[in-house]
C-alpha cells in the first residue's frame, strides 16, 4: 500500500484544512481530535509521509523516530497530563483494518484529563 497524499492529516500538514494546534516542531504536529473520546483527546502525527507505525519504523530515520517519540511526551507535558505535570494518560495507535485505523497517516492518540478505564473496550 502506498501513502495516500489526500488523506485528511496530509491535508492538515499542508495547511489545506484547519486544526486546533497544540504543538508543532521539525518532526511533529499535534492537534485536538475533532471527535474527542475523553476530556482531553489529542493527536500527534509525524511530519513525514508514513502510513502507520510499521511503515514508520521501517522507513523513518533515527532522528525522525526520536523526534516523534519526544514529541508525544512533550505534548503530554504541555497538556498537563504527563506523570510529572498531571496524573497520567493513555496513548494508542491504530494500525490497519483490524486495528481500526481510519486515517492512513501515522498518528498516536493521547487520552487524558479523566480516568480512562479498561485497556480495550
Ligand atoms: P484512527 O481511527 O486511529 O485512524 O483515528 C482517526 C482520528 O482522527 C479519529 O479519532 C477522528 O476523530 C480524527 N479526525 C478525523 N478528521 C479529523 C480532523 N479534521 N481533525 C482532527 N481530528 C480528526
Amino acid at each position: 500500500m502506498s501513502y495516500d497524499e489526500n488523506n485528511i492529516f496530509a491535508k492538515i500538514l499542508r495547511g489545506e484544512i484547519p486544526c486546533k494546534k497544540i504543538h508543532e516542531d521539525e518532526y511533529v504536529l499535534s492537534f485536538y481530535d475533532i471527535n474527542p473520546q475523553k476530556k482531553i483527546h489529542a493527536l500527534v502525527i509525524p511530519k513525514g509521509k508514513y502510513i502507520d507505525l510499521d511503515d514508520f519504523t521501517t522507513k523513518a530515520s533515527p532522528s525522525e523516530i526520536v523526534g516523534f517519540l519526544k514529541g508525544i511526551s512533550f505534548v503530554a507535558k504541555k497538556l498537563g497530563i504527563s506523570v510529572d505535570t498531571g496524573t497520567g494518560y493513555r496513548t494508542l495507535s491504530n494500525i490497519g483494518d483490524h486495528g481500526g485505523q481510519e486515517v492512513p497517516h501515522l498518528h498516536f492518540h493521547l487520552f487524558g484529563g479523566e480516568k480512562i478505564g479498561k485497556m480495550v473496550l
